[in-house]
């Protein structure tokens, strides 16, 4: 019933109080342990009930001490021609369906983030895409964007690769399957590191319609834990 005892790494535990949150809220409560015992996730969560930590903070966890083993090689700030050669290979993908919702979790993830190895980075449409590509070049260890931005960026050359993705975040997935995105969906989801069981899936959504159940069915393993 607190973040002292959810096991978290030194670091993490001080960027939870960084953040001023004491005690877990119920989803927390839920998903922390879940997300540690490597379980796959569908989980109904509203906005306000502190859905974002629930899942950051497990993920980010598992993969601090990991970072430097797992993460693509960075380019080196005097690396010339970094801005053309180096491909992004972020470790976690977080799927959103709007702008605003993405910079609000890339706020949180910097905050989560903060003086580890771990660094964020976020993409939506209707913004420039050369500062974006430039920014995710740089280093990107988690991805939080809108499926039309990440599709456009997975099929350019040499910008972005799934093949690392550990773990897969869909937030607010109904909002994003009620614009029929389904086929994106799929095409992002299938995208991360190809050893079967490798990636871990999650799923959150604020109603459940047979679009998100199928959503399920098609990507959480068999094992998913599901949080209402
Ligand atoms: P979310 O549901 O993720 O949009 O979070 C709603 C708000 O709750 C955000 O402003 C978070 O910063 C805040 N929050 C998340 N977890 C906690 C917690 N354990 N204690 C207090 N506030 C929190």
């Amino acid at each position: 019933n607190s973040f002292k005892d959810a096991g978290l790494h030194p670091a993490m535990l001080r960027n939870v109080e960084l953040c001023g949150y004491k005690i877990p809220t119920p989803i927390q409560q839920y998903c922390i342990p879940a997300i540690k015992m490597g379980h796959d996730l569908l989980a109904i969560a509203q906005t306000g009930s502190g859905k974002t930590a629930a899942y950051l903070v497990p993920i980010l966890n598992h993969l601090m001490g990991k970072a430097k083993k797992l993460a693509a090689p960075r380019p080196s700030p005097q690396d010339a021609d970094c801005g053309t050669r180096i491909c992004a290979e972020p470790l976690v993908v977080i799927i959103v369906p709007s702008r605003e919702l993405a910079i609000q979790i890339f706020n949180e993830a910097r905050k989560i983030c903060y003086r580890t190895m771990l660094r964020p980075c976020v993409v939506y449409g209707g913004s420039p895409l050369g500062s974006q590509i430039d920014n995710i070049r740089r280093g990107c260890d988690v991805l939080i964007g809108s499926p039309g931005r990440l599709i456009d960026l997975m099929e350019r050359d040499n910008v972005l690769s799934l093949r690392r993705v550990k773990y897969m975040v869909i937030d607010e997935a109904d909002e994003m399957l009620h614009a029929d995105w389904e086929e994106e969906f799929n095409k992002i989801l299938s995208g991360g590191d190809q050893e079967e069981g490798n990636v871990k899936y999650m799923l959150f959504s604020a109603t459940f319609p047979t679009a998100v159940r199928k959503l399920a069915r098609t990507h959480l393993a068999e094992s998913y834990v599901f949080i209402k």
